[in-house]
């Protein structure tokens, strides 16, 4: 259904309430890789430009506590990022130090025209992630007083059903934002009549994560590379021993179910065939090229070896679009990391829309030093990408959906 943009209201004078991604790595207060700050500047720009008020809330981390003041004790503080924006952004930026408080009330209405405040970690409300409904509605009217438009630019959120993305757009009118719109421009290319071949590469830790993802991607793509800590599951499944690798001896079944339905449909499956085969589970483990065929019981795998390298970059060379979902080796480990750079080199090098999804690629992608600018498209939800690609229903998606939008 079609959603309205954040072009198509109002705002001159309005104070806007925006749902932003800003779950950011921060470690001891300090902000780590901003890019998902940075991503939705447009959308807090131009609504600053025509004249908005800007309410802004996002979660960050994962926060534990029956109340407010117990996740607030121990949780991460959403005051670094408002920090971070403001030198981001080249203007002041208000905190307010609760969500639905004195000092969220405070704040709010003391703005003014084209003035920007940040609230505190919506996740410090319990409310926010309730299973239950009444108690996300109630939390939800709370937040509904400090805007009287809502925006949702939080992508990596979207297949949540959370009281500020979910629940809130049903209480005010509401619309998406720019990173909302591109993000689901470009799955909508992945999904409907993708140039082709379509080669996909999924790595990352365990296939129980993305086996839906992978029987949805067997409609879509012509070639599926598999690599990464799920990678040995599959190897498991056609018998090979993986020693101490990552397995899911559980999820063996439905690996030899997805290989079965992919040859009945004719989509390529390639898997490793050499590996790079640790003594441990360290930076500085001893470690050594293997054949999949000969795989030391005694050792586990950390990357693609030289042979795998080149043949996933081979089986990317001719794509013409490209889906990457996660690391094919413990690339946060330098000398693990040559498998997943090949993967991102070909990427990079293909003439195609090349699109990177989930945060631990994106990541990588930037750790490595790579061009960004040489992707098409790198998501900033992770979750969200695949759960689309899986052809889920979105709960903030489906909030934004509006019978006369365009
Ligand atoms: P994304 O966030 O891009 O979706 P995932 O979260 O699925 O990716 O997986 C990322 C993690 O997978 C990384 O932390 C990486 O170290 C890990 N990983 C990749 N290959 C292996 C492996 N062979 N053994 C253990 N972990 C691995
Ligand atoms: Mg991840």
């Amino acid at each position: 259904m079609n959603k309205l943009s954040i072009r198509d209201l109002q705002l001159k004078g309005q104070r806007v309430f925006i749902r932003v991604d800003f779950n950011v790595p921060t470690s001891n207060g300090v902000v780590g890789d901003d890019t998902r700050i940075r991503e939705t500047l447009p959308t807090l720009r131009l609504a600053a430009d025509r004249g908005a008020r800007l309410v802004l809330a996002s979660h960050l981390g994962r926060p534990k506590g029956d109340s407010f003041a117990e996740r607030a004790a121990g949780g991460p503080s959403l005051r670094p990022v408002a920090e971070r924006l403001g030198d981001l952004l080249g203007r002041p930026v208000a905190f307010a130090t609760d969500v639905i408080g004195e000092s969220a009330s405070k704040t709010v209405f003391s703005l003014g025209d084209e003035d920007v405040a940040v609230l505190e970690n919506v996740r410090f409300e319990p409310a926010e992630t309730s299973k239950d409904d009444a108690e996300r509605v109630a939390f939800a009217q709370q937040l509904a007083r400090f805007g009287e438009l809502y925006v949702d630019d939080a992508f990596g959120a979207v297949h949540r059903k959370h009281a500020s993305v979910y629940d809130l757009p049903a209480l005010l009118p509401h619309a998406a934002g720019d990173l909302v719109r591109n993000e689901l421009s470009v799955l909508r290319q992945l999904t409907s009549d993708p140039a082709r071949p379509f080669v996909v590469v999924l790595g990352g830790k365990k296939p129980s994560d993305k086996l839906a993802v992978i029987e949805k991607l067997l409609d879509l793509a012509d070639r599926i590379l598999i690599g990464g800590g799920m990678g040995y599951t599959f190897l498991a499944a056609q018998g090979y021993e993986v020693g101490n690798s990552v397995l899911e001896a559980d999820q063996i079944p439905a690996v030899k179910a997805v290989m079965a339905e992919a040859k009945r449909r004719g989509v390529e499956l390639v898997l490793p065939v050499d590996l790079v085969a640790a003594t441990h589970f360290a930076p500085d483990a001893e470690h050594s090229v293997v054949p999949v065929t000969a795989f030391p019981a005694d050792r586990e795998g950390v990357d693609a070896g030289p042979q795998t390298r080149a043949l996933f970059a081979e089986k990317l060379a001719d794509a013409k679009t490209v889906f990457w979902n996660g690391p094919v080796g413990v690339f946060e480990f330098p000398a693990f990391a040559a498998g997943t750079r090949a993967v991102a080199e070909a990427v990079a090098r293909v003439d195609g829309l090349t699109v990177v999804g989930g945060g631990d690629s994106a990541a990588a992608v930037r750790a490595l030093g790579l061009d960004e600018g040489a992707f098409g498209h790198i998501s900033t939800g992770g979750g969200a990408s695949l759960e689309y690609l899986e052809g889920k229903t979105l709960p903030g998606l489906t909030a934004l959906d509006d019978p006369e939008g365009t």
